[in-house]
């Protein structure tokens, strides 16, 4: 399977906001707690999820504004 690394969000701990270092072996799955390693809170996957969907949004936007920007300098150069 190809993954785009160049976009990869890190999920954090919502609590403590360490990089959390899931089981990649395990499907993590809608309803599924996910413990920190650092301070052994459980973290909800679902806002997990949303946390890293809101900063991945981000990312894309900030891509493609650089890419339109490239473009627009291209044409006007
Ligand atoms: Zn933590």
């Amino acid at each position: 399977m190809m993954e785009d690394k160049s976009f990869a969000v890190q999920v954090k701990c919502l609590f403590c906001d360490c990089a959390l270092e899931g089981d990649t072996e395990k499907e993590y799955v809608s309803g599924d707690m996910l413990k920190c390693q650092e301070c052994e809170e459980l973290n909800d996957y679902d806002a997990l999820i949303d946390v890293a969907a809101e900063e991945r949004k981000e990312i894309v936007a900030d891509h493609v504004q650089s890419e339109i920007e490239k473009v627009a300098k291209n044409l006007f150069k």
